[in-house]
C-alpha cells in the first residue's frame, strides 16, 4: 500500500526522524575514554524528565518489564509483602511477576476503568500497624484501560498513614508524556521504557531510584545478577556500563532528551493533554464511551468501548488492512470490547486527526451507527480553537 503505515498504538510510538538519524551510527568501543561523555550526561538529563534531583537514574538494555523486576529484586527481601492495586493488564502482570518472584503479594482488585482508590489505600496502610507491607506498587498509567492514577495522592495516603513502605511507580506509559514529579511525590522507584514517551524503539529500561531505595539495595538479600543496580552504580560512577550497552538506543536517547527538554516538559504535558482532549471530543461525538471512568482519563491512551453488538477487533482489522493504520487491541478482559488510540510521543494535531479519521472510516465500514465526519469535526473544532 502506498504511503506509510500510521502508528497509533500506545507504544511503540512513532520515532521522530531526528531520533532515527541519530541512531544510525557505527558501533564503537564502549570502554573507550570518550564513552563517558555520552553516558554521564544521559543519566543526568534523564533525571530532569523524572523530575528528581536527589535520586539516581539508570539505563538498562532491557524493557519496562525488567524495570518492574529491578525495583522488586534490588530493594526487597524474598517473601516480603507488597501491595498492589490491579485494574488492567499491566498492573495484573506486575502482580503476577511479584508472585512468581516469591513475594507475598497483597492484590486489591479494582474495576477495569478505575485507578488506585486513595481512601482505601490510606485505610489499608493505617491498618498495617506492624508495617508488614514493604512496598506499594502503583501503575501510574494503566495502558490497557487508558486510566491514570494520582501518584501525588498515593504519596499523601502513605504519609497520612505514616507508613514507611517504598513507593514504586510503573511510569512506562506516563513518564516523558504525563506530569511526573519523582521528588515531590516521594517516589522511591520510577520505572519507564524507551518505546513510549521517549519516542525510541524498545530496548531501553529507564529508571530512577531515591536514596532510600538505594540504601535498601545494600540491605536486600534477594539474589540478582544481570539486573543488579549495584553493578550499574559501580560502572556508572565512572561513566561506563557493567556490560555492553545498546549503543543506538543511547544515541537515540540523546536526541530524544534534547527534543523533550527543548520543548520543555510542561509543554510536552500540555501537548499530550490537548491531543487527548481532541480525541475525547471525537469519541463523545461518535456517542461512544471510554473504558476509563470520569476522573481517570489518560492523556496518553484512550481505550474506546464499542457497542455490545460490535467487536472491536473488526475495527482494528479494517483500520489496518484497508487504511494502513495501527490501533491498539483490547487486552485480556477487554479483548474485543475496546480498541485503543495512542496519543503519545511524536504526535501533533494533524497526525491525531489522521487517527480519528481512520478510526471513523473503519467504524463506518463495520456498521457503527455514527455520522461521517462527526468525530473528525469535533476534534477539528477543538484543535482549531485551542491552537496557539
Ligand atoms: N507497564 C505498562 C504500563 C506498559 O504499558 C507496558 C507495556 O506496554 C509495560 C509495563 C511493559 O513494558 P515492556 O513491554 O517494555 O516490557
Amino acid at each position: 500500500m502506498a504511503g506509510r503505515n500510521h502508528l497509533y498504538i500506545p507504544g511503540p510510538t512513532n520515532v521522530p526522524s531526528e531520533v532515527l538519524n541519530a541512531m544510525h551510527v557505527n558501533m564503537e568501543d564502549h570502554r573507550s575514554p570518550i564513552f563517558p561523555k555520552l553516558l554521564t550526561p544521559l543519566l543526568q538529563d534523564l533525571k530532569k524528565v523524572f523530575k528528581t534531583e536527589t535520586g539516581q537514574a539508570f539505563i538498562f538494555p532491557a524493557t519496562g518489564t525488567a524495570g518492574w523486576e529491578i525495583a522488586l529484586t534490588n530493594t526487597l527481601n524474598p517473601g516480603d509483602k507488597v501491595l498492589i492495586y490491579r485494574f488492567g493488564q499491566f498492573s495484573h502482570l506486575w502482580a503476577e511477576m511479584a508472585k512468581r518472584l516469591g513475594f507475598d503479594v497483597e492484590i486489591h482488585q479494582e474495576v477495569w476503568g478505575k485507578g488506585i482508590p486513595l481512601d482505601r489505600l490510606e485505610a489499608r496502610l493505617k491498618e498495617d500497624s506492624k508495617h508488614e507491607i514493604k512496598a506499594v506498587l502503583a501503575t501510574h498509567n494503566e495502558t490497557a484501560t487508558g486510566v491514570t492514577s494520582d501518584i501525588g495522592g498515593v504519596r499523601k495516603a502513605m504519609n497520612a498513614a505514616n507508613h514507611p513502605a517504598l513507593l514504586f511507580v510503573d511510569g512506562v506509559s506516563s513518564i516523558a508524556s504525563l506530569d511526573f514529579r519523582m521528588d515531590e511525590w516521594g517516589v522511591d522507584g520510577a520505572i519507564s521504557g524507551s518505546q513510549k514517551g521517549f519516542m525510541l524503539p524498545a530496548g531501553g529500561a529507564f529508571l530512577a531510584f531515591s536514596q532510600k531505595a538505594l540504601q535498601a539495595t545494600e540491605a536486600s538479600t534477594y539474589p540478582r545478577c544481570f539486573l543488579d543496580l549495584r553493578d550499574q552504580m559501580n560502572a556508572n560512577k565512572d561513566g561506563y556500563t557493567p556490560y555492553t550497552p545498546a549503543l543506538p538506543i543511547l544515541y537515540g536517547l540523546r536526541k530524544s532528551l534534547d527534543l523533550l527538554l527543548e520543548e520543555g516538559m510542561e509543554n510536552v504535558y500540555a501537548r499530550h493533554h490537548r491531543l487527548a482532549e481532541g480525541t475525547r471530543k471525537a469519541i463523545a461525538a461518535w456517542g461512544l464511551k471510554l473504558c476509563a471512568q470520569p476522573g481517570f482519563e489518560s492523556d496518553t491512551v484512550s481505550a474506546v468501548v464499542v457497542p455490545e453488538d460490535k467487536d472491536a477487533r473488526a475495527v482494528i482489522s479494517t483500520a489496518f488492512s484497508k487504511y494502513n493504520i495501527s490501533l491498539g487491541a483490547g487486552l485480556s478482559e477487554v479483548a474485543g470490547k475496546v480498541f485503543r488510540i495512542g496519543h503519545l510521543g511524536d504526535m501533533n494535531d494533524v497526525s491525531m486527526l489522521g487517527a480519528i479519521a481512520g478510526v471513523e472510516m473503519a467504524m463506518l465500514d463495520n456498521g457503527f451507527d455514527i455520522k461521517p465526519g462527526s468525530g473528525v469535526g469535533a476534534a477539528i473544532e477543538y484543535y482549531r480553537s485551542t491552537a496557539k
